[in-house]
């Protein structure tokens, strides 16, 4: 943070977390003319909202779990190469939620989801322009689409199901033919010869530099940030007193946007949210031209390739942990032979590898609430879909704390869904 201060003065609205949601609620809680203070120990976006995959997923209906989930997930485990993984040393803290996943996946359970969903993913589009537009980055949000190849026609005839869905709620995207698909990415691996792609997506260029960008913008409209680790925050003097590892400050409302560490902060108001980290890895290669021009996922293998402006990223695992786990490199590092068999002209050795924890609930979409009648707001939970969704995200919270007509309707999004 350029302009981190070591002593903040108390301020109205504290956002606990500068990532890319925390720095989404401060940019609409400042438009309402709110004074705000960011309090992370590590910048603005440092940790997950770091190294994600760049996919603004406007035309992603699907949670995670689905009909099906269970016998697909048993699969899983005996193969290699899929994409999730269990970190048995930590299953106290997954076991519970994985129960709960595959309930919420259930046929008399997922359609209100998919609905909600859509509904939070359609609102994200212009929520993202209006925000790279308001701090002047719109060269780094890409209107090229997000595309999903398929290695077998088993697979691409298993999405049926999803471009029904996809189909009867009007999202718009196109299912390629070999041809189609090479005019649209001509470096494409030859065992690829099905496509669908959503146009509406947006791809993100550099996240890491976005979030750098926005918590400077803000710090110059006057939005205070504090590079503090808070240990806990409680109800005080009609506020609260939010106390961190570089002293106190008093605020009049809290909103929580911590992420996979949100759940520890909330122990004080007798409060569990059924957040857990996922964790998924990175791999940047060199920057080269004319290799992959959009987010690309190779759908059987749940591993997407993104042009960035540093280089290649090539994100994948969805391994179920707890926060402080050593993470487990070999799993992405293995992933690398995929890299260059779904674009076969990738050039040259692994630049950096890096993890991050996704915040994931068991339903697949973020809690987005007023916790009872406290002055505490919850922006958390944003698992798989958490860069495409935070603009959207902080400006409902933003429409809760203005007591306003909410953008899209909270209900599906209220904590109380998993009491
Ligand atoms: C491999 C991978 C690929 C992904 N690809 C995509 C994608 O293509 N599209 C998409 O939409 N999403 C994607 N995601 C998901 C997305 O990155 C996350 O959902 C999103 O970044 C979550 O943002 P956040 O602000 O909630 O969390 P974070 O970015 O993790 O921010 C939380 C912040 O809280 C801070 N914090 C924690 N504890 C405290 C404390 N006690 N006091 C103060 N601060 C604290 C942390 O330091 C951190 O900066 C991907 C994730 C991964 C891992």
């Amino acid at each position: 943070m350029t302009d981190a201060i070591t002593t903040p003065r108390n301020t109205d609205i504290a956002i606990i977390g500068s990532g890319i949601v925390g720095l989404s609620c401060a940019f609409h809680l400042q438009q309402l003319g709110r004074d705000c203070l960011l309090i992370d120990p590590h910048g603005f976006g440092r940790e997950t909202s770091y190294g994600n995959a760049g996919s603004i997923s406007i035309g992603n209906l699907l949670p995670q779990s689905t009909p099906g989930i269970m016998g697909k997930g048993l699969g899983m485990m005996f193969d290699a190469d899929a994409p999730l993984k269990l970190d048995y040393g930590a299953w106290r803290n997954w076991f519970g939620w994985l129960l709960r996943f595959v309930r919420e996946g259930g046929k008399g359970r997922v359609m209100p989801i998919i609905d909600a969903m859509h509904a939070i993913n359609t609102a994200s589009r212009d929520a993202w322009l209006d925000l790279a537009e308001a701090i002047d980055a719109r060269e780094l949000v890409a209107d090229t689409g997000y595309l999903h190849v398929y290695g077998q026609e088993s697979t691409f005839e298993a999405g049926a199901w999803e471009r029904q869905l996809m189909s009867e709620r009007g999202v718009s995207y196109q299912v390629l033919d070999a041809q189609q698909l090479r005019d649209l990415e001509p470096g494409i691996g030859e065992q690829f010869t099905r496509a669908v792609f959503q146009d509406q997506s947006l791809a993100m260029r550099d996240p890491g530099q976005f979030c750098q960008r926005l918590g400077e913008a803000l710090e110059a409209c006057g939005v205070q940030s504090f590079r503090a680790a808070v240990a806990q925050f409680r109800a005080e003097q009609g506020g609260y007193r939010i106390v961190t590892d570089h002293g106190s400050v008093q605020a009049k409302a809290v909103v929580v946007a911590a992420g996979a560490w949100s759940n520890a902060l909330l122990r004080d108001f007798n409060t569990r949210i059924p957040v857990i980290p996922a964790r998924g890895y990175h791999l940047m290669y060199p920057k080269q031209a004319d290799v992959v021009h959009r987010p690309t996922l190779w759908a059987e293998r749940y591993m997407v390739l993104s042009p960035m402006v540093q280089g290649i990223r090539m994100t994948s695992i969805k391994e179920l942990t707890a926060i402080g786990r050593d993470p487990h490199y070999h799993l992405i590092q293995r992933r690398d032979a995929d890299a260059r068999r779904l674009f076969p002209g990738l050039q040259g050795e692994v630049r950096a590898e890096w993890s991050g924890y996704r915040p994931c609930t068991p339903d697949s979409l973020p809690i987005i609430d007023r916790l009872g009648e406290h002055e505490i707001y919850l922006a958390t939970g944003h698992g798989h879909l958490g860069l495409t969704q935070a603009p959207i995200t902080g400006r409902l919270v933003a429409d809760m704390m203005a007591a306003r007509e909410p953008a899209i309707p909270l209900a599906p999004y209220r904590r109380a869904r998993f009491d």
